[in-house]
């Protein structure tokens, strides 16, 4: 939208308030409200804002901080307060009105789509948002199934079915582009998928929907969580990304009709790329001591660093489609994620792919949850990191993610995991209790 088109849709809708949105670095939604007269003036110079209080921004002595909407993250929210329409627009967060703040992970992710464009490529990402529906007690989820449902189940079994249809009634019309949502393999689990957009747009698109589907659950006393392993024993939520680079003038850089599997060199390189730096990247994508109980075998989650044509054990398949649909799914991301960033490190993966030329290996066609080890170390098929720790030694040692995170958020994500992976190991829990009283 244009300036002057968003002063026409505050009035068109009679907007009495707008929320200015951003990310903080563990990709919780902040937002700042300011009544719609004071637009004008937030669009002349920034919304001014306090850094100091906001998780992983600034430090104490260089607090003011300003947000600048992005104009073409214009949407209605869905709900009123007290009979009040607001809208949203998402900001970019700035050190002062001229300079981009290093720390914002939306500019993390904007570098890095302009890397991929300064190549020849524009990059499109399409997330599927996974979560679980669950009964809501004092403010707080109550860990029990409130259905026996499963994978695209039809029979009205599904009692937060209506929540779904919500859902996607006002994704719609705060213009994202709704795709499919269904209900997930696991009892009270779903899914959302929206058509697929630049990777900035698609990791807003991310926000918005936690947003909607968080706020929607609690109007109907429920709770959606995006934790990705809530219960041992059912599939864990994930946030597979479909990832393709089309060229500037408009074509599938992935597809070759010559090629006899369809699949371009690019593609290889990009390919080769993400599984060169699957361990590295693996701590932005899966950033929760909590996260690592999903990779594990047995729950269509990936725990071998291979690729794949079909087969759903694998962290990359390539589905079927080719033409201009040709694409790859990576698989490792859950909603625990901050989606720019994640974004960023796996587009910056598949590109240092292509511009150092990295061959993949071979494709793997068969379960590799059932392959052995001797068989795994064979073939060369790495593993996945199987806890936090791991994943942030990988991390720390990456060049990659240094530099497209920043130096300033890398040295603060580092902090805060560290810090959440010591309380982790050092609570002591009922599982110990119960295993170690009798010593
Ligand atoms: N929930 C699975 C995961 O953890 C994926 C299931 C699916 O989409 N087929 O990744
Ligand atoms: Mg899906
Ligand atoms: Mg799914
Ligand atoms: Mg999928």
């Amino acid at each position: 939208m244009e300036r002057k088109d968003v002063f026409k849709f505050i009035e068109e809708n009679q907007v009495k308030f707008i929320r200015l949105q951003f990310t903080d670095i563990n990709g919780t939604m902040k937002n700042v409200e300011i009544p719609s007269d004071e637009l004008d003036s937030a669009l002349d110079s920034g919304i001014m804002f306090d850094g100091s209080s906001v998780e992983g921004f600034a430090r104490l002595h260089e607090s003011d901080m300003y947000l600048k909407p992005d104009l073409r993250t214009v949407a209605m929210l869905p709900w009123t307060f007290d009979g009040h329409r607001s809208a949203r627009i998402i900001c970019d967060v700035y050190n002062d009105p001229e300079t981009s703040f290093d720390g914002d992970p939306r500019y993390r992710l904007r570098l890095v789509e302009e890397k991929a464009k300064s190549m020849g490529f524009i990059p499109y990402a399409g997330p599927e948002v996974e979560f679980f529906i669950l009964p809501r007690e004092k403010g707080r989820p109550v860990f029990e199934f409130l259905d026996k449902g499963s994978y695209f189940d039809l029979l009205p079994v599904d009692i937060a079915e209506h929540i779904r249809t919500e859902v996607s009634v006002h994704l719609e019309e705060m213009g994202l582009d709704v795709e499919t949502t269904h209900h997930e393999v696991a009892p009270s689990q779903h899914e959302v998928d929206f058509r697929y957009a630049e990777p900035l747009f698609a990791a807003d698109n991310v926000q918005t929907v936690k947003l909607v589907i968080k706020t929607l659950a609690i109007k109907n006393n429920l709770y959606a969580t995006f934790m990705p392993k809530p219960f041992f024993g059912v599939n864990g939520s994930g946030m597979h990304v479909h990832m393709s680079l089309f060229t500037l003038d408009g074509k599938n850089a992935f597809y070759d009709p010559d090629a006899p599997d369809g699949i371009s060199q690019t593609m290889k390189y990009f390919l080769g790329g993400l599984i060169a730096h699957a361990r590295e990247i693996t701590a932005i994508t899966n950033p929760t001591v909590n996260s690592y109980k999903r990779l594990v075998p047995g729950y269509e989650a990936p725990v071998n660093i291979a690729w794949s044509k079909g087969n759903r054990t694998a962290l990359i398949r390539i589905p079927k489609a080719r033409g201009k649909s040709t694409r790859l799914e990576y698989r490792a991301p859950d909603p625990s994620c901050n989606p720019y960033l994640a974004l960023a490190v796996m587009f910056a993966a598949g590109l240092d792919g292509i511009e150092n030329k990295i061959e993949p290996p071979a494709a793997v066609e068969e379960n590799i949850y059932r392959m052995s080890e001797s068989e795994k170390i064979k073939r060369g098929i790495n593993k996945l990191p199987s806890n936090l720790k791991e994943a942030l030694v990988e991390a720390e040692k990456s060049e990659l993610v240094r530099k497209i995170l920043g130096e300033h958020i890398w040295e603060k994500f580092l902090v805060l995991k560290e810090r959440e992976w010591w309380e982790y190991t050092t609570t002591v829990t009922e599982w110990e209790r119960t295993k170690y009283e009798n010593i």
